[in-house]
């Protein structure tokens, strides 16, 4: 009986009826176990500042450049692959097997642009995709072009099990987030439709597959892409795949670590394997528990969040510490068992520099996941990580112009290592072979605004500081409006002017970071003695008239930061921060054949601040002063004796670490000697 009421409201719900009051990058807003809820995307509009111009670069460099690569078939086949898919044109498949889930995510971050600017040659742009899309699908819903293209032309028959381990369900899945983020952008349903037979084929298949067949260990960014299906569409057919595909994970014999399915998720308590995989998989089993509360989930989702967080993270929020290793969770040491991983979290503690793989899609996971992390419980640890990563290991993904990308984000860079590694220490308009990354970090910048604030029961969390903005109701359905104004992160100084408020009592929250020490809260230049904690929210409940304004000082002093004695590649250095940046030396700072593995840092000198432009970016640069420890002497030494010979004082300029590497190549380090 119980299961015919829930099947009927299901019919009544998702035939063509469609819940839109919910407009965020997560449509949580009917979600029984997230504790907040998304803003609008249209909701946040910078203004100003940090984030207004990485928007702008964003708009006016990154998605026009993005577009047109993407259709340049010489350089990228992504556009190509669709119309060979659809029969316009004779040809082949070519380029990697992710090509049309990165084309989703360029599509994505146009979408989530065109939320804000209303832009109509993006809306024409995304009509015109659209259509293509369309043309391609096949009548049972399904969407991949390298398998469509085979049964088109003929060139192979497919290959059910290599396409479980190919990129078929990644590409689905940003589909379906895509077609989400698309609808609540423009209200249109065009994309959406795709996207339903694309999910119904997902469910179909899943229903009849053999665990065998329905291995869907790669990248798997369709458990977000289902879960957010279902809270568009409220079809429970959706809910249903998502917790199934959680529960066949891990079921088969040839599961590896790398994967993260050599053991079902309920029994995983640590990080393993492939960081992108791995944090895509958390990110999507954090959805799948805001909708079910099923405790497991989220009892392991912490436990793993711990062993990355206290263990396997960088100080820049990046992840995913070897390019190519072995499980370290064998249960004994027998060769036989000992698994290949790649991309990977090693050890706890296993972080080293210089050959850090940290791919910023792992990087950009681990915002994803902390994201969803905070709205399940809105705690301020996760808001920490989320902005320790975007301003770090994810910006450092993308130029200051917005046009050339790096794949891995290493902490140092040092020309005299005698091996070349895979990946290029240098930035670059198209990384060959891998370019996943670049359209990953497009989507995310144009959808930082939507961060920045979340909506509970009792009022508006403030979670990201930058000059915006905001125009959305309250969940009890209220005009709320607020203008932000600050030059954050370079200066801890925010006010929050309230242009419109509840008319009752409303609940402000503002998160006070955890880097942070001795933060003043005032109202209405009324300071506020109580509840200001490092690390948490603090809520401010009264009731507010046009014109009041919140005003908070975050000190932001330049920060020496150690790591963890057990980090035995950084032991007896420090690493220089300042409120969420983290900086870094690069050696074209330094005189001519000196390397930044000579500096050592004087860590009691005074150390001051400037702001510099690069590429028409305002950057504080710090200013340290060092000496500089210049021994030629390593040839054919791997030891010496310690010595602090031909030591000569010299004035650092230290760099925001996300603005490395663009202006010129040279080494680079953010830990140094002291
Ligand atoms: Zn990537």
């Amino acid at each position: 009986m119980k299961k015919n009421i829930i099947l009927l409201s299901g019919l009544f719900l998702f035939s063509g009826f469609i819940v839109a009051q919910n407009k965020g990058l997560v449509a949580n807003s009917n979600s029984p176990y997230s504790k907040l809820q998304s803003v609008g995307l249209q909701d946040v509009q910078w203004t100003s500042g940090f984030w207004k111009e990485q928007f702008d670069v964003e708009n006016k460099n990154t998605l026009p450049y993005m577009w047109d690569l993407y259709h340049n078939d010489t350089i990228s086949h992504a556009y190509k692959n669709f119309e060979i898919a659809a029969g316009l044109t004779k040809g082949t498949f070519k380029g990697p097997s992710f090509h049309d889930g990165d084309f989703y995510k360029i599509f994505e971050g146009m979408a989530a642009t065109y939320a804000v600017t209303k832009d109509k040659k993006l809306d024409k742009q995304m009509d015109e995709a659209i259509a293509m899309f369309a043309k391609v699908q096949r009548k049972d819903g399904y969407l991949h072009t390298p398998v469509l293209i085979d049964e088109r032309w003929g060139t192979l028959g497919p290959e059910e099990v290599k396409k479980q381990l190919g990129f078929e369900k990644y590409n689905m899945g940003h589909l379906m987030t895509a077609a989400c983020i698309h609808y609540r952008a423009t209200g249109k349903t065009n994309f959406l439709n795709i996207a339903k037979g694309v999910a119904d084929f997902l469910y179909d298949f899943y229903k009849k597959a053999s665990p065998e067949l329905a291995r869907n260990a790669i990248c798997p960014s369709h458990y977000m892409g289902i879960v957010e299906m279902y809270r568009t569409t409220k079809n429970p057919k959706y809910l249903e795949l998502a917790n199934n595909l959680i529960d066949i994970r891990g079921t088969t014999n040839d599961g590896t670590d790398d994967n993260q399915d050599r053991i079902p998720f309920r029994q995983q308590t640590t990080a393993m394997g492939h960081a992108v995989r791995a944090n895509y998989l958390y990110a999507g089993v954090a959805d799948l528990y805001a909708e079910t509360g099923e405790k497991k989930l989220l009892d392991n989702l912490e436990s793993i969040w711990d062993d990355v967080t206290y263990r396997k993270m960088y100080i820049t929020g990046a992840c995913g510490a070897l390019y190519d290793g072995v499980s370290p969770d064998g249960t004994s040491y027998n060769p036989a068992d000992v698994q290949k991983i790649h991309q990977a979290y090693g050890r706890p503690f296993q972080l080293p520099n210089a050959t850090a793989h940290t791919e910023t899609c792992a990087n950009i996971g681990n915002v994803l996941w902390n994201w969803r992390m905070l709205q399940i419980t809105g705690e301020a640890k996760y808001a920490d990580i989320v902005e320790l990563a975007l301003y770090n290991s994810v910006l450092s993904g993308i130029s200051l112009e917005g046009k050339e990308f790096f794949y891995n984000n290493p902490l140092n860079v040092s020309k005299d290592l005698p091996f070349k590694q895979r990946w290029s220490k240098e930035r670059e308009g198209y990384i060959a072979l891998s370019n996943c990354c670049a359209p990953n970090v497009t989507r995310t910048v144009a959808e930082v605004g939507n961060y920045a604030y979340n909506l509970s029961k009792e009022g508006l969390y403030v979670n990201l500081y930058g000059s915006n903005d905001l125009n959305t109701m309250t969940l009890a359905g209220e005009k709320i409006e607020i203008e932000q104004q600050t030059n954050y992160p370079w200066d801890g100084k925010i006010s929050l002017k309230i242009v419109k408020a509840p008319k009752e009592a409303y609940a402000f929250f503002l998160r006070i970071p955890g880097w942070s020490q001795g933060t003043t809260v005032s109202v209405n230049s009324n300071g506020i003695a109580e509840g200001i904690i490092s690390g948490s929210y603090l809520k401010i409940f009264q009731k507010w008239k046009k014109g009041d304004v919140i005003e908070l000082n975050i000190p932001m002093p330049v920060e020496l930061m150690q790591a963890n004695p057990l980090v035995e590649e950084v032991k007896n250095q420090v690493a220089v921060k300042r409120g969420p940046i983290v900086y870094c030396l690069e050696s074209d700072n330094l005189p001519t054949d000196t390397s930044v593995n000579d500096v050592i840092l004087s860590v009691n000198a005074p150390f001051t601040t400037n702001f510099i432009e690069l590429h028409n970016r305002k950057l504080l640069n710090i200013d340290a002063k060092s000496v500089l420890n210049k021994d030629s002497s390593w040839d054919k030494k791997l030891y010496k004796p310690f010595s602090t010979k031909e030591t000569k004082e010299y004035n650092l300029k230290l760099i925001p670490y996300f603005a490395w590497g663009n202006h010129g190549k040279g080494e680079m380090t953010v830990w140094m000697s002291h």
